[in-house]
């Protein structure tokens, strides 16, 4: 590499040498030759610097010596550029292809929520056209309090919300946080389909529970009081078994009413604070009535004195549904204990028997609306199938978790868990909710 080199500085050496020998004029030659020599370095060096500056070819024929290697080396590096370049356009049209048929509006947005991307879905949907909305805020285009709400907080599970461009269109909205500059990925879904098929579902349900309520309390009014005029033995039974099938009915209308009330209100109307081991210590004296015969042995566990922010009449359906299962689920004797415990931060309610059980391919389904273990065991102890149901919506508008864990055998055990934000110190009595007005579902049974 450096054999050129050495030739021509030995050349301008042998030549001044020459040079002083003949004519003595050693030092001229040397400058000269030493400027000439330069001069090609200066050349190359600037050749190199605009080819690089202006992007242009480099000739394929490189010149001897170092100069030489450097352009060839100049040369192999900018091949490979061009071919990564051509990779990466092709694989970015690629990208904005699918992008463009992806039917979900997608938006990337940097720092500040400013719109750095988006594809052609967003314009139809959110109303974000990509490049002339690049670089202004979200907020500026999509002027959505609740929106703007979302994107500033994680959020797992997606927010539905009308599109702001065609007032009929309901959209499901999830965001993505990643990368290293915080950017965002929004993804919003046309939902209005399956929205209003499932809104159908939830007025039906709750318009034909509600029209059935009034003439089943009719039903049973009367036949409470053919109860009493009945003197036949024969006609007293079957009265008393249409009287606990209207019972029965009223109760599972009740509960569907009691969902789709749930379902249709976001939160809880009315929240305080929620005095647990009161509500508690109430509960298990009902299950205590309820197992009178039973000789179930149901005992209250109450290591943490803290009260729930929370409604307290739901939270009391929730809790008396899993303490009142235990009891019907199980066979007699069995032992149920009901704890309010400290976990972690938060706190958790456990209610556990050691009844028979439930095998394991139930337990994912059991929140599930009118699922039960054994159908016909569950509706002669008077269950609607609703229950667990009811306590999963109660412990999601509070924040909580339900957690069940059963083997067959060996018991069930029921764990819900409140987050500590939900959690309050006990406060003076007087401001305590009072727990006598909560709802009093499985009372009766
Ligand atoms: P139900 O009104 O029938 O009690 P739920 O939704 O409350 O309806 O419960 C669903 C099913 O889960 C019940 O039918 C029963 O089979 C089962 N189950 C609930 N709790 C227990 C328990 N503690 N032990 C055994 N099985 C239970």
């Amino acid at each position: 590499m450096l054999r050129f080199e050495l030739i021509c500085l030995t050349g301008i050496a042998v030549v001044s040498a020459i040079g002083e020998a003949l004519w003595g004029i050693a030092i001229p030659l040397l400058l000269a030759g030493i400027v000439a020599y330069c001069g090609w370095h200066l050349y190359h060096l600037f050749r190199l610097s605009d080819a690089i500056r202006t992007g242009k070819q480099l000739p394929a024929a490189f010149p001897a010596g170092l100069w030489g290697v450097v352009y060839k080396n100049a040369y192999i590096l900018k091949k490979r550029s061009r071919k990564r370049k051509r990779r990466l356009s092709r694989f970015l049209r690629r990208f904005t292809e699918s992008a463009s048929a992806f039917p979900d509006a997608a938006v990337i947005l940097g720092q500040g929520k400013k719109v750095e991307w988006c594809n052609p879905a967003a314009g139809e949907l959110l109303g974000i056209s990509w490049p002339q909305d690049a670089g202004q805020t979200f907020s500026q285009i999509v002027a959505d309090p609740i929106l703007q709400e979302f994107l500033e907080v994680e959020n797992e599970k997606a927010l539905e919300f009308t599109s702001p461009v065609d007032q009929r269109k309901i959209l499901s909205v999830y965001v993505t946080p990643f990368g290293k500059k915080h950017q965002q990925l929004l993804i919003a879904r046309d939902v209005t389909a399956s929205y209003y098929v499932d809104r159908m579902r939830r007025d039906f349900v709750a318009n034909a529970s509600h029209e059935l309520r009034t003439p089943l309390t009719v039903i049973r009014g009367f036949l409470e009081v053919w109860k009493t005029q009945n003197d036949s033995p024969q006609r007293l039974r079957s009265t008393e078994l249409m009287l606990s099938q209207a019972r029965r009915m009223e109760e599972t209308i009740q509960d569907l009413l009691t969902l789709s009330r749930m379902e249709h209100d976001g939160l809880p109307a009315e929240e305080a604070a929620v005095d647990v081991p009161g509500l508690l210590d109430s509960i298990v004296k009902e299950a205590m009535a309820l197992a009178e015969n039973s000789d179930h042995a149901i005992s209250l566990v109450l290591e943490d004195n803290r009260h729930l922010h929370g409604n307290a009449a739901e939270l009391r359906d929730a809790f008396s549904n899993l303490v009142f299962n235990a009891v019907r689920h199980t066979p007699p004797h069995t032992v149920i204990q009901v704890k309010w415990t400290a976990h972690g931060n938060g706190a958790q309610l456990t209610v556990a028997d050691n009844g028979g059980g439930i095998p394991r391919r139930h337990i994912p389904r059991l929140t599930e609306r009118f699922y039960r273990v054994d159908s016909a065991r569950s509706r002669e102890s008077g269950g609607t199938g609703l229950g667990l149901a009811i306590v999963k919506h109660v412990l999601a508008r509070h924040d909580a978790e339900l957690e069940i864990s059963s083997e067959v055998g060996a018991g069930s055990t029921f764990t819900c868990m409140f987050a500590p934000q939900r959690l309050i110190e006990p406060v003076d009595k007087d401001t305590v909710v009072s727990q006598q007005s909560a709802m009093q579902r499985k009372q009766s049974l």
